[in-house]
């Protein structure tokens, strides 16, 4: 029909975005649809930005993307309540011509790449809610519903792009809702303080940046890490922690987050600082096992909505973009040899995927995410705490023997987990980040 499709797509964040460019670029008639506002109104990030996974879209993005500081960078702490032990990594090499990461703000972000989806003849349609998919009589999706009036809206395939909630594709049937040990709850605050400021305390020059990402009690036990990350004229700090820990815990998510900002380590770096922003998001975090089935006659899914998300290593919106992007790509490859938008065709979508380092990573870490969850009390509480001991002890000087400190640290670990215990955890720590 004359209003039909070559693609809709739900929802502009990383995944939409991605999809819907890479096709509206390749000449395909291509719907967006954003439930917010504007795009990026409803989303949430850290937020750091995995620049080759834009560049791979986007070239010349540096050109005009709205980017805050790129990161030179990274601390990494194991927290008890009034210590920190951390390792940090900062290089000069960061500072290159085009740099590797960079921190952003999503609802600026989004935006700007909503334009770029508008500029690459894509028709994007925000405050628009995709309120469930259409389907024929054999089952294979034809289109969506809206909260607009109108009734259906026709197109060849569907992308579902709606993020870690996907009411959508839920409802429909198409995959399960996260449970709660696979996805965590994360909230962030925005501290302003002057552009100055922030460099004097992270010791940076220019548009060099810092993040930090922390884990241990500050979880109080439970899966869960805090994040500071510096943008250009604020200070993102935020706690996430699986929504299984949180239901068993009883834990305030805020509370949490209170507790992070007051601790002595992260105090004195938002000291004077105005909280302009608050948000609350879910975040995949299930790995491998919790992904869905990816695509079928009519529809793909694509990013957060289908659990593509590096808990480990933090990264998500690179997945998402990615994931995006081939979707597009392989939407694009079917049209072009006249193939038809079913589940044998679009299991091209999935080949990619399994090509790239989406899949490769998240099959690399598929036990990671079961062994935080059920032995969290461990990681998150006590060897944070023993770490934490062990590193005073070692520091701290008053008389007490070289030999005696040694003894009591070594002895503090056996009494907390036992001999075996420990080499049981150090051997499924090991299998498990192989
Ligand atoms: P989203 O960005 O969630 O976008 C989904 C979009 O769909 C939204 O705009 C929503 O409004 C829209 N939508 C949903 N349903 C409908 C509907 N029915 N109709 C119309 N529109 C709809 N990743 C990183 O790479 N680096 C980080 O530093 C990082 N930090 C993070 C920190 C926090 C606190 C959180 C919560 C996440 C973080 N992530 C990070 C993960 C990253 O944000 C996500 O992986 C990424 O946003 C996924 O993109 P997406 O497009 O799949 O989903």
């Amino acid at each position: 029909t004359k209003s039909k499709f070559d693609a809709i797509v739900i929802g502009a964040g990383m995944s939409g975005n991605a999809a819907a460019y890479s096709m509206a670029r390749r000449g395909l008639k291509v719907l967006q649809l954003e439930r917010g506002e504007h795009s990026g109104s409803k989303n949430v990030q850290g937020a750091i930005l995995y620049a080759n996974m834009l560049e791979a879209i986007i070239p010349n993005f540096r050109d005009d993307a709205p980017l805050e500081r790129h990161l030179v960078e990274q601390r990494f702490w194991l927290m008890d309540d009034s210590s920190h032990t951390g390792v940090h990594y900062r290089s000069d090499d960061f500072n290159e011509l085009k740099p590797n990461r960079y921190t952003i703000i999503r609802a600026q972000f989004d935006k700007w790449f909503s334009s770029k989806v508008r500029e690459a003849g894509g028709t994007v349609l925000c405050e628009t809610t995709a309120t469930k998919l259409a389907r024929d009589r054999s089952g294979s999706v034809i289109g969506v519903y809206t909260d607009r009036e109108g009734g259906v809206i026709l197109a060849d395939v569907v992308v579902l792009a709606e993020g870690v909630n996907g009411l959508l594709g839920t409802r429909a049937g198409l995959r399960d809702m996260p449970k709660p040990e696979n996805v965590a709850l994360a909230v962030k605050e925005m501290h302003f303080m002057p552009e100055e400021v922030i460099a004097e305390r992270f010791g940076l020059t220019g548009g060099e940046g810092c993040v930090i990402e922390a884990g241990g009690t500050i979880s109080r036990g439970m899966a869960g890490l805090g994040f500071l990350y510096t943008n250009k004229e604020s200070i993102s700090v935020g706690i996430g922690c699986l929504v299984s820990g949180l239901a068993e815990s009883m834990e305030n998510p805020y509370r949490l987050l209170d507790a992070f900002k007051q601790h002595p380590s992260i105090r004195p770096l938002l000291a004077g600082s105005e909280i302009k922003e608050y948000a609350a998001h879910l975040i995949p975090e299930g790995g491998f096992k919790a992904i869905p089935q990816l695509f079928g006659n009519g529809w793909v899914v694509v990013g957060d909505a289908a659990q593509l998300n590096n808990a480990v290593h933090r990264e998500g919106s690179n997945l998402a973009m990615t994931s995006g992007l081939m979707a597009g790509e392989a939407i694009f490859q079917i049209k072009s040899r006249g193939g038809l938008m079913t589940k044998r065709n679009l299991s091209l979508y999935k080949g990619m995927l399994d090509k790239s380092f989406v899949m490769k990573d998240l099959i690399k870490h598929k036990d990671l995410p079961s062994l935080l969850h059920t032995d969290s009390h461990n990681f998150f509480m006590t060897y944070p705490t023993l770490i934490s001991q062990a590193a005073q002890n070692f520091v701290r000087v008053d008389g007490a023997p070289k030999i005696n400190r040694e003894k009591a640290t070594a002895a503090s670990f056996i009494n907390a987990r036992s001999r075996w215990g420990l080499i049981s955890d150090a051997v499924r720590s090991a299998v498990s980040w192989r």
